[in-house]
């Protein structure tokens, strides 16, 4: 019998790989975004005609292609980005199989047309199933163009198995979506049937986001972030409450490469355990970046689905950080206490407060007076007390109780009644609701960071650098709108350069700088002048004030109902809020106290974060 085998003819190869790379228009996009992304273009514009059933171009200003390569792009195996097999585990390229461009040009009438920066003129191609039909020079930009037309002309089965314009329409936009957002440094934008359908800019990936899901999006976002050897975390997940039914807006990028992990969403919906409406599934963005060594993208021919070294480890941090990110902006106290690491012990506290001088302070106040501590104090033989030795005695006292209640629980019952009768003499209620704080009581400073103090059910310890944003936050923002802030004049201007865009910048918010109580002088190549400063603000904050302004002004969205006023005061609030580590004398803790709690909203600061938690008398005596 003579021999039967054959070598397949290139087209009918080419033709059968193509069933794999395209299924839809929407992979063909897919493809050439992604070639588009690769030759490090800046500016990537999608053009579609009835959802890429008779036309789909991408333009790009990348590196383009020199003749041979533009006529090489479109055999198999052909590809710039990997040489040797080893190159497999090093990729940061979104291609490096070689086929697509091969594979679209067997079921498609392709048209290429692309130059390099160093070249006066281009190549056009033009090619039909697998068949070169032109080839010419050609006048063109820097970069390349492709337009793919009647896709799957020659294999009409394919062609007739294509959902609805409007299915089809939805799988290229949810390509461009995923592109777009893994790359938000490059402009994009898609036109179908003649409209615009997005124009992104060029973004950081929260603006990003908002650009391609609409100006609400902000607010719904929860930053997510973490730092370990094996990953990088960033990127938000959406607030529980917004959760919706339809699992629309879940993304995972892995080295900005969109991927599909149902393991990994398990891990996202488990750090949503029990903060979820039924049914309801959370919306997430989420950015992993990992040495490319110790992932294979190599096991799936349209690349969604990628295989981690650890990937145990990962699921389990990726839990854990978007745990912590929503507690952070979860304002429940309960909730932010049993993460508080730096809560002392009573013993280090103790020593490390004896060596540190002395402010003496009405004792009277002292949250956990009692006989006992009287009589402790005076068995000290001290009148006056110093303030932070009364702390630690307050602590000591915890243990007093401890010991009592072990020993005979009901004196114990009264010792905490005590507590609740010294707030019943409040005066000057400063807290919203039941709880009270005393208007004149012991205030003490912990590790330089938090203020502890009482309340009638038990102790409230207020983070004092947020605690102070949210206090500069709503004076600012009074001043702002009710343009009355105090200014104090400097003997000498400050004078501070600026790029022409930070000034373009700085001019839409001149008016409300204005009103918080800056004076701005002459404004003369690239150097604003400053003569008046507010008076909340020292001269010395003033440079570190506009840096911050400056860059939240750029990293916040425009256009989607962001007030500037509120970016210029939550910017002033977060440079001269008073920072963890600077010792505040008792009369500021108590300004401190006593104003936050004056507050409009004083639980969180101005983006979000608990300002204080308390502790009840329960919660204290659950932990014995
Ligand atoms: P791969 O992307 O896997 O290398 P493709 O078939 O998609 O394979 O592309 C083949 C080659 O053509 C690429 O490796 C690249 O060198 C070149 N190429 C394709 N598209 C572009 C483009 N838009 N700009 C510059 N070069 C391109
Ligand atoms: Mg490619």
């Amino acid at each position: 019998m003579s021999d039967i085998i054959q070598l397949l003819p290139d087209h009918v190869a080419n033709q059968i790989a193509a069933g794999e790379v395209v299924q839809r228009p929407a992979s063909v996009v897919k493809e050439l975004l992604e070639n588009a992304i690769d030759a490090q273009s800046t500016h990537i514009k999608l053009i579609i005609k009835e959802a890429g059933k008779t036309l789909i171009q991408v333009i790009d200003d990348g590196v383009g292609m020199s003749v041979t390569d533009a006529r090489l792009s479109f055999e198999r195996h052909a590809t710039s980005k990997i040489k040797a097999a080893e190159d497999l585990f090093q990729i940061d390229t979104k291609g490096f199989r070689g086929e697509a461009l091969a594979s679209i040009a067997a079921i498609a009438h392709v048209e290429l047309k692309t130059k390099q920066d160093s070249n006066e003129v281009g190549t056009e191609i033009k090619i039909e199933g697998s068949e070169v039909t032109s080839q010419e020079v050609c006048v063109t930009p820097k970069g390349t163009a492709i337009c793919v037309k009647n896709l799957f002309y020659n294999i009409p089965a394919r062609r007739n198995f294509l959902k609805s314009n409007a299915v089809e329409l939805r799988h290229i936009i949810d390509e461009f979506h995923r592109v777009a957002m893994a790359h938000p440094a490059i402009k994009m934008d898609m036109y179908h049937n003649g409209s615009e359908v997005f124009n992104l800019p060029i973004a950081n990936h929260r603006q990003r986001i908002v650009n391609i899901f609409g100006g609400k999006t902000n607010e719904k976002l929860v930053p997510v972030k973490e730092e370990t050897d094996l990953v990088t975390i960033s990127g938000f997940v959406g607030k529980p409450e917004y959760a919706k039914r339809s699992r629309g807006e879940q993304f995972f990028f892995v080295n900005n490469r969109f991927i599909k992990s149902a393991y990994l969403n398990h891990s996202v919906s488990a750090a949503f355990e029990g903060l979820l409406k039924d049914k309801a599934h959370p919306s997430y963005f989420i950015y992993l970046s990992v040495d490319p060594t110790s992932i294979d993208i190599n096991i799936h021919p349209t690349k969604t689905e990628i295989k981690f070294e650890d990937e145990h480890a990962l699921y389990a941090m990726l839990r854990s950080t978007i745990k912590h990110s929503l507690g952070q902006f979860n304002v429940a106290p309960v909730l932010d206490f049993n993460r508080d690491s730096s809560m002392d012990t009573p013993y280090e506290y103790k020593s490390k407060m004896a060596e540190n001088p002395t402010i003496e302070v009405d004792r009277n106040f002292n949250p956990f007076t009692s006989d006992k501590q009287s009589g402790i104090s005076a068995a000290s033989g001290k009148h006056h007390t110093s303030y932070k030795k009364d702390a630690a005695g307050s602590w000591e006292n915890l243990y007093v109780g401890l010991e009592s209640e072990m020993a005979a629980p009901k004196s114990i019952d009264n010792e905490f009644s005590s507590v609740e009768f010294e707030s019943a003499e409040v005066t000057g209620s400063l807290f919203e609701g039941e709880e009270k704080v005393i208007g004149n009581h012991t205030t003490y400073q912990l590790r330089k960071k938090y203020i502890v103090t009482t309340i009638k059910s038990g102790m409230v310890i207020i983070n004092q650098n947020r605690a102070h944003q949210r206090i500069v936050y709503e004076e600012v923002l009074r001043n702002i709108t009710m343009a009355s802030s105090v200014s104090q004049q400097l003997l000498f201007p400050l004078t501070l350069s600026f790029s022409k865009t930070e000034i373009a910048l700085l001019e839409t918010v001149r008016e409300q700088l204005e009103n918080t109580g800056f004076v701005f002088g002459a404004l003369t190549m690239g150097e604003v002048e400053i003569t008046s400063i507010p008076a909340v603000v020292s001269e010395k904050e003033v440079s570190i004030l506009f840096e911050q302004l400056l860059s939240d002004l750029e990293n916040e969205v425009p256009d989607t109902g962001f007030s500037q006023t509120d970016v210029l005061a939550k910017s002033i609030a977060s440079s001269i809020a008073v920072k963890t580590g600077v010792v505040l004398a008792p009369e500021q803790q108590q300004y401190m106290a006593n104003s936050l709690f004056a507050c409009t909203e004083p639980t969180v600061t101005p983006d979000n974060k608990p300002t204080f938690i308390t502790l009840t008398i329960d919660e204290i005596d659950k932990k014995f």
